[in-house]
């Protein structure tokens, strides 16, 4: 007979190693499957960040500290504890009351089931990054990479907007959040210069706003003398001086303090829950209840099956994770086991 786990746990992101140290204390079977440790596909978001001022204790610390961290205490705990990584779950069913996870392993092709009573999903986000393709060395998303992983370039305001007091800062984007972003640096936050680089489109080019309110954004940018840079980007310098600085297509130079990677939006990792046609805020995002079950699209929470982190409408922070998978992991522990 297959063994059935007391929970099955996707992701191993802050939200996902949390839940597995949260089952391991309550001494639970658990599975914990991750796509991607030791490679560089698809990767924790948390891995980005170079300190994490906001998370206690990590104030000096990176990202991939607190994964490193977390994995250790984690160690300690294999008796309760299996770890399926560079393994991707590809499907989940749930047949007579028992969730059955399909997951592959990522350099054989090996197919695995894992059976368990509940299921946590922390798949997380992914961001979408702007194409740069002038670059000598790196294709597409990746020149942006370096400048995030050397604090130059930030992705969350609430993280690290307090990081821009007295800077000059480059927002990269088109979109309302952007703009929002770059009002926000100046006003919350104290930056001293803030610029928008649009890469290529125009200001709030799709956005759902109508002239009206647009000409009302960009007259306050003008007021508060914030740039538009419509060009698009041809590369990027400045990791060597510690500054972020671009190259625009019609030659032009600028050059900043920092960089905020506004491009908009997220890739949702939701493919593994599509089937139970969940539920949605209008941006895509997972939504649960208190318990953080997923719920259908009418509303009604799905029976052990849990979503976690940054998939949800909440928050995208590790605090946040933490205490998504600490919710869901007690939740099934009392009703489900
Ligand atoms: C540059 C940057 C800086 C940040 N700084 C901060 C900060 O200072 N403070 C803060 O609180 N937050 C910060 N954040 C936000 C934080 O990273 C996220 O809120 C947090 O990582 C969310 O955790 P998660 O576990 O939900 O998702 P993730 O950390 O993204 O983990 C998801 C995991 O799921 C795995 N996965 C996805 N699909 C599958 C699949 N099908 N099968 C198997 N595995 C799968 C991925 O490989 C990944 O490991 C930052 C984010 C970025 C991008």
């Amino acid at each position: 007979m297959k063994k059935i786990y007391d929970v099955a746990i996707v992701g191993a992101g802050p939200a996902g190693l949390n839940a597995a140290l949260q089952a391991s204390w309550l001494k639970l079977s658990a599975a914990l499957i991750d796509e991607n440790i030791g490679h560089i596909k698809r990767l924790s978001r948390i891995r980005f960040a170079d300190k994490m001022y906001n998370v206690p204790g990590y104030h000096k610390k990176s990202g991939r500290d607190l994964l490193k961290d977390m994995e250790q205490v984690l160690d300690d705990h294999k008796d309760c504890v299996d770890r399926f990584y560079e393994s991707k779950a590809i499907s989940l069913v749930r047949k007579k009351g028992i969730y059955s996870l399909i997951t592959k392993v990522i350099k054989s092709g090996l197919r695995r089931e894992i059976r368990a009573k509940a299921v946590i999903v922390a798949t997380g986000v992914e961001d979408l990054q702007p194409e740069i393709h002038n670059h000598p060395k790196l294709k597409a998303i990746l020149p942006i990479f370096p400048y995030a992983n050397s604090g130059l370039v930030y992705y969350c305001q609430v993280c690290d907007g307090s990081s821009t007091a007295g800077k000059s800062v480059g927002v990269l984007g088109h979109s309302s959040e952007t703009t929002g972003l770059a009002v926000s640096l100046v006003e919350n936050f104290g930056a001293r210069t803030v610029s928008i680089i649009t890469h290529g489109k125009k200001l709030l080019q799709g956005q759902d706003l109508n002239q009206q309110e647009k000409d009302k954004i960009i007259d306050k940018l003008r007021r508060m003398e914030i740039p538009i840079y419509e060009s698009r980007i041809a590369d990027l310098y400045g990791l060597r001086e510690k500054r972020f600085g671009l190259v625009l297509s019609d030659g032009r130079k600028i050059d900043f303090d920092k960089g905020f990677a506004a491009f908009g939006w997220y890739k949702i990792n939701k493919d593994l829950v599509e089937s139970f046609e969940p539920k949605s805020d209008v941006e895509g995002f997972m939504m649960t209840d208190d318990d953080r079950q997923l719920l259908t699209s009418k509303g009604k929470p799905i029976e052990g099956l849990y979503v976690v982190g940054d998939l949800t409408n909440d928050w995208k922070q590790v605090d946040i994770a933490w205490a998504h998978a600490k919710t869901a992991v007690l939740h099934l522990w009392k009703t489900y086991l």
